[in-house]
């Protein structure tokens, strides 16, 4: 069984809780969260070990890594620089990202599909950092194809990059 963290708020039970902070310590052994229950409002600190929660990441050449919230987090904050995204909804977004990736039950996870997950959820963010992060992520073939992406995101609407609330 993989150990999957579901966060109950340890005042009320709910498991409806958001993480307003997360930074690493123990030399980047652990991650310390701040949360905030969504039902109460009590917030409370949690702190989980990065490698026994998360699975290992097998890069594009074989190798393995141990997953790299500093990694993901750099990506996603390059791609959303001067971005009009509150740093919660960033925090949200990173943790809806980790939770996907846990969900999957795999001890190892291709380094792509993480890359996918962030493309995802950016796009639901803030689609000029959604184009940023995909040009080079995806490193369109051609022009045409880019372009092609870019229409497609403009004729759809979306009303949730106002308030830097990621859609539901
Ligand atoms: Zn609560």
């Amino acid at each position: 069984m993989w150990m999957d963290l579901v966060m109950h708020c340890p005042f009320c039970g709910t498991q409806d809780t958001r993480v307003t902070d997360s930074r690493l310590v123990a030399d980047g052994d652990q991650v310390r969260r701040r949360r905030q229950c969504s039902a109460c409002g009590e917030r409370f600190t949690t702190y989980e070990t990065a490698e026994l929660v998360m699975p290992r990441v097998v890069k594009a050449d074989g190798s393995r890594e141990s997953f790299d919230e500093r990694k993901l987090r750099a990506g996603m904050l390059r791609a959303l620089e001067k971005r009009p995204v509150s740093a919660e909804a960033i925090e949200a977004a990173i943790e809806r990202i980790r939770q996907q990736l846990r969900a999957r039950g795999e001890r190892e996870i291709e380094a792509r599909d993480i890359g996918e997950a962030v493309m995802r959820s950016l796009e639901q963010l803030d689609q000029v950092a959604y184009i940023r992060f995909a040009s080079v992520y995806r490193r369109f073939q051609d022009i045409d194809e880019f372009r092609a992406e870019i229409d497609r995101l403009a004729e759809e609407p979306h009303a949730d990059t106002t308030d830097g609330e990621p859609r539901r």
